[in-house]
Parts: C-alpha cells; structure tokens; sequence
C-alpha cells in the first residue's frame, strides 16, 4: 500500500445523480485498496450551479454578490455530503469538508476569488484517522469569514491546491473525456488525446477555450509540479498526464463566434521548418481567407475570416511535424 497522498476530483457530470455517485464511491474504493490517504474533491451535480444562477437571476436582475456566492457554493455541498453518506453506507470510513472546514483561505472577492492558502490541520487530521476525505470544489472562505468561489469551473483549480497543500503524489482529475485531445472530442471527430502535454501548452490550450481544466489549476500544478492526470470516470483508458518533463508538439482549434482560430502549440515550433512549409501547404490550397497569424512564443495562431469547414479543421489536425 502506498503511504502517499492522492487527490482525485470528480466534475459534475461524473456526480450528476445516485447511480452515477455510486459509480464515483466504486473508484474511490479501488483508490483506497491502493492508497492509504485519499482526497477526494467533488464538483456540483450534473448543471446544479447554472439552475441555481438562473433561479437567482430570476429573483433580481443583478443579485447580491455575497449571497450568490453562499447560494452556488451549496451545490458542492450536496455532493460531498451524499457521497460521504454512500461511502459510509459501504463501510467505509469517510467525510465531508466545505472549503472553510478543510482550511481552504481565498481573496476577498466573492467571485473569482484566488485561493490564498490552505490551513490543512483538519485534512490531515482526518487522513490520519483513515478516513476518504471529501471535499467541496469551488468555494473557500475569506478574511470576513463570508463564503466565496473560485469561478467557473474552479474546482479543478481547489483539487491541485489541496494537492499542492498536501504534497500529493499526484492529482487525477475525472471527467466525462478520457483526456487532454489535440482538441475538443465532441466538436472535431478524428481529434488525438496525447498520452502526456507540459503544463506550459496546456495553459495556452486552456487560454484557448479548452475547458477540460481550469487554467489556474495548470499554474498551480505547474508552481508546485504537481502531475495532474486527466481521465475518464466512465471507462479505464489510460489519460494524459499533464507535468513539467516532456514538451509534445499539439494541434488544436478553437472555432469563434464568427471568425475562427487554429492554434499549433509546442515547443520550438517556430523553428519546426517542416510545420510551417506544411501549415502554407494547407492554406495555399484553401479558400478559406486568413485575417492574421499570430507568432507567440512556442505557439502559432491562424486566424480566418469566418467560421471555417470541418474538413481543413481535420487537415490541421492531421499536420506532421
Ligand atoms: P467536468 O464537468 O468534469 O469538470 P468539463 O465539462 O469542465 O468537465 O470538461 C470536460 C469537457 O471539456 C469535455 O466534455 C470536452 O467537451 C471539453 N473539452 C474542450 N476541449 C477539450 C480538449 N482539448 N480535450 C478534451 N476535452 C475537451
Ligand atoms: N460547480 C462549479 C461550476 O459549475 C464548479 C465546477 O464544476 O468546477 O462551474
Ligand atoms: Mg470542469
């Protein structure tokens, strides 16, 4: 059995009802015969928090935003106290933490707020008394002792700081995609899932609109060097490992409202002389009209004038380096 610290988030379509959770409690176990100290950070059920901001947007045009903050975050609470319910059902030794029970310390703000510090006295202690603790994603406590949360999608950003705070071995983060594709699986069929990407190209994929992780949790992971592994709760692929050692070259797009941007990123591409002769290849032979490209470092951008078709999408998929 290993002595380290795991930390596995689980999003909200992984949690969106009974039968799903006990799938979630399944994995959990297996972790647990594995491991002996495991965190686990849950995010709201299934669209929990967009009902809940649509219910208060009925109530008041722009509603408070303290009260917000405590109205949203209760969605995570749901979850963590259901699946410590389960696990206990199990015989299984768990519990569940709200962000200012686990010690979890933000800014001021009540939205978007930066997670300042973590106090993890009371994780510890319960890591100590064998017990899985659970943990609510997306919400910490700030200096006025008021609820806050960390934006949308920040509960990857609450699992790789608790990692970090705890030194974990390691942050899985479980979704409904088996890992990090050279771009959006449910948009681009023939998208390639990377066995492994740096922190670096991950940022600026996520920058990019490429939500399966919060950009705040790469920096984190990144600061830290926290690996943090993307994977499916719905089957056993392997994932991609996002860390600091390899530097893969990725493809990815990202289709706007009505212009559309392809964005090659990976190290030293600028100077990849075979990429760029390819990438003029493919736009010479398009009718699709350019507006700029953007050379950043380690990432070039193609920006076209309209929404471009699926079939040079798959030409810039299937770019060799
Ligand atoms: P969770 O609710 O578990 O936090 P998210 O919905 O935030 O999950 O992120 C997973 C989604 O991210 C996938 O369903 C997928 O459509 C989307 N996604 C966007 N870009 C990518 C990409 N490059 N690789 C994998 N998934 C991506
Ligand atoms: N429940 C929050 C959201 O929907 C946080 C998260 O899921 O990461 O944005
Ligand atoms: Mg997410």
């Amino acid at each position: 059995m290993e002595d380290k610290i795991v930390v596995l988030k689980f999003g909200g379509s992984s949690v969106a009802d009974n039968e799903r959770l006990k799938l979630v409690a399944d994995k959990v176990i297996e972790f647990k015969k594995k491991y002996k100290k495991i965190v686990v950070i849950l995010s709201a059920q299934g669209k929990t928090t967009d009902k809940l901001i649509h219910e208060a947007k009925e109530l008041a045009d722009d509603p408070n935003k303290r009260e917000m903050a405590a109205l949203v975050s209760t969605g995570e609470q749901v979850s963590i106290a259901k699946l410590s319910i389960l696990l206990n059902n199990l015989g299984h030794k768990a519990i569940s933490l709200t962000g200012w029970q686990a010690g979890i310390k933000s800014s001021i703000a009540n939205k978007c707020a930066i997670i300042e510090n973590i106090n993890i006295f009371r994780i510890q202690k319960e890591l100590a008394e064998e017990k899985i603790v659970i943990v609510a994603g997306f919400q910490g406590v700030n200096s006025n002792n008021d609820i806050s949360t960390l934006g949308r999608g920040g509960s990857d950003t609450t699992a790789v700081a608790v990692a970090a705070a705890l030194e974990a071995d390691k942050c899985i983060i479980f979704s409904d995609v088996d890992g990090v594709y050279t771009a959006d699986p449910n948009k681009v069929k023939d998208a390639k899932k990377l066995k492994s990407i740096s922190y670096k190209e991950m940022i600026d994929i996520s920058n990019e609109g490429a939500k399966v992780l919060h950009d705040r949790s790469i920096k984190i992971g990144e600061k830290y060097n926290i690996p943090i592994i993307t994977k499916s709760t719905f089957n056993e692929q392997e994932g991609t490992e996002v860390n600091k050692t390899i530097e893969e070259n990725t493809v990815k797009s990202v289709i706007k409202k009505d212009v559309s941007k392809i964005s090659i990123v990976g190290e030293g591409i600028i100077r990849n002389t075979k990429l760029i002769e390819n990438v003029i290849n493919i736009l010479e032979k398009s009718e699709a009209e350019v507006l700029r490209i953007e050379i950043l470092d380690g990432k070039l951008s193609i920006i076209f004038k309209e929404i471009v078709d699926d079939l040079l999408l798959q030409k810039f998929h299937n770019i060799s380096f």
